[in-house]
């Protein structure tokens, strides 16, 4: 077995386990430099990667390497050639063999666009979109299900030259992708105010397009985004399918990568899902560092509220919310964080305005209907398959007649949070899980409570199910 055969299956195992865009991500670039002393040497291009993995995949690594030989006891992720001396990394990522451009771009010489202009002259002359003054990263709370795009954010806002290119955000609604977009331009803006930062969405920068296209102004148009040192596009899923402009947008694009430009982009969808985009566009987009925003968590959540309401209590004033409040909003809004953050200002808005003191009955008062909304996120079939995985049981298993103890009480489990988490009847559970009949499903519902009061174990497993099913996705 060679070394290299050996080298493919750890990486085929890690690809396999993480999936193409978190490999892509990070290992896509890296090499095997040799082994010695059981040691395993791998490189990488940049020092932001390894540390990236050192931190999050460095014993997996490592096990992968034992896996294949017991004598491989260590793995060393070096940083490849090409990294700057020690004393000026200072935090950045360089590009090796790029032509560098100079922190402090030349002003523009017809005085179009003022380069050190704060802000931007391009936003002055409508091409830009304001940028939201709450977007900052101060007031972005980081949890597990956005760390990494935080880290990548804030290393292309640090960074004095081009980190990842194009450093592509995406996921689902409201789970701040703009807001991270925003606290880039501000920080850029702060640290670096020579640096053109131009932030504006897909959407604005079709109709810009499309405007130029009328008014004969193609050239103009060009120019303008071609001048910038940063250039942001928000929602660029919104341009599929749009062809023309998607063209000009591929154009823009490369135009700016290819001088050594930071190009950030956001999407609702991975650059390989984004359907209606043409395949090469796509794939490019891929190439720097695609950087995913997941569904967020109850402690997540909660850090967010706790953010917001010291916030609220600066800008106006003490307003007392009992933490019981707070805990309640992070366990039931679990959409987005838009909808969280919507959800406290109504009820410290109804409190204010009837004078009366925030507690957990008006919320649920106040908020019946987003409850509602957010409650009818969980099915009875993802409850069975997550209690399943949960105790390593079948699905099938578990939706059958077997009494075994090892199944039956998962099932019981199941039952148990299918009435607490939906709004379906006893019958209706009954039948999902196999058929069985109403009193199976109360009698599943008062053993596990009795359970709970005795046995801190299943009261943990239940707790922990419950967390997992309200943030709708598994913590790891
Ligand atoms: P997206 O662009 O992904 O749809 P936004 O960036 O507009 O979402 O975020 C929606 C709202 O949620 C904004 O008000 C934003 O400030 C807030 N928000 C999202 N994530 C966080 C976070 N981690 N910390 C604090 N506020 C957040
Ligand atoms: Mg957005």
């Amino acid at each position: 077995m060679s070394l290299n055969d050996q080298w493919r299956r750890v990486r085929a195992r890690l690809q396999a386990e993480l999936g193409e865009a978190t490999f892509n991500s990070w290992f896509k670039q890296i090499d095997l430099i040799g082994v010695g002393d059981g040691r395993v040497m791998l490189s990488v291009p940049t020092r932001f990667i390894r540390n990236w993995i050192v931190s999050h995949y460095a014993d997996r690594l490592a096990k992968l390497w034992a896996d294949e030989d017991e004598g491989f006891a260590r793995v060393d992720i070096l940083v490849a050639a090409g990294e700057p001396k020690p004393e000026s990394i200072a935090e950045s990522i360089e590009e090796p063999s790029r032509d560098k451009r100079p922190v402090s771009a030349p002003a523009q010489a017809d005085g179009a666009v003022v380069a050190s202009a704060i802000p931007s002259g391009l936003e002055d002359a409508g091409v830009g979109a304001p940028l939201d003054p709450r977007f900052t990263f101060d007031a972005f709370v980081v949890g597990k299900s956005n760390e990494l795009a935080h880290a990548a954010a804030r290393r292309v806002a640090e960074a004095t030259d081009v980190s990842f290119n194009p450093l592509f955000l995406y996921g689902g609604v409201g789970l701040g992708k703009t807001h991270l977009m925003h606290a880039i331009a501000w920080e850029i803006r702060t640290r670096q105010p020579e640096r053109k930062v131009l932030y504006l969405s897909a959407e604005k920068f079709m109709y810009q397009f499309v405007r130029a296209l009328r008014f004969k102004d193609t050239m103009a148009f060009k120019q303008q985004f071609r001048s910038v040192d940063v250039l942001m596009i928000d929602d660029v899923q919104f341009i599929s399918g749009k062809d023309s402009t998607q063209e000009e947008f591929f154009h823009t694009f490369n135009a700016l990568i290819d001088h050594n430009r930071q190009v950030i982009i956001s999407a609702d969808r991975s650059p390989s899902d984004l359907e209606g985009i043409e395949e090469r566009i796509r794939s490019r987009l891929g190439w720097g560092l695609a950087a995913d925003i997941h569904p967020t968590d109850y402690e997540l959540r909660l850090g967010i509220l706790q953010a917001k309401a010291d916030d609220m209590m600066q800008k106006n004033g003490p307003v007392t919310i009992p933490p019981g409040v707070l805990e309640f909003l992070a366990h039931r809004i679990v959409s987005n964080v838009r909808e969280l953050e919507g959800a406290l200002k109504r009820v410290v808005a109804y409190a204010s305005f009837v004078g009366r003191p925030i507690t957990l009955d008006m919320s649920q008062e106040v908020l019946r209907d987003l409850l509602r909304s957010n409650d009818r996120k969980i099915t009875i079939e993802e409850i069975q398959r997550r209690v399943a995985e949960y105790y390593n049981v079948r699905l099938a298993d578990m939706l059958s007649a077997r009494r075994a103890r090892a199944v039956a009480r998962p099932r019981q489990v199941a039952m148990y949070l299918a009435k607490q988490l939906t709004s379906r009847s006893l019958p209706e559970i009954g039948r999902k899980f196999g058929g069985r009949d109403h009193t199976t499903v109360i009698h599943a519902v008062r053993k596990i409570d009795e359970l709970c009061h005795l046995d801190s174990g299943i009261e943990e497993d239940v707790d922990l199910l419950r967390r997992m099913l309200e943030g709708g996705h598994a913590p790891n």
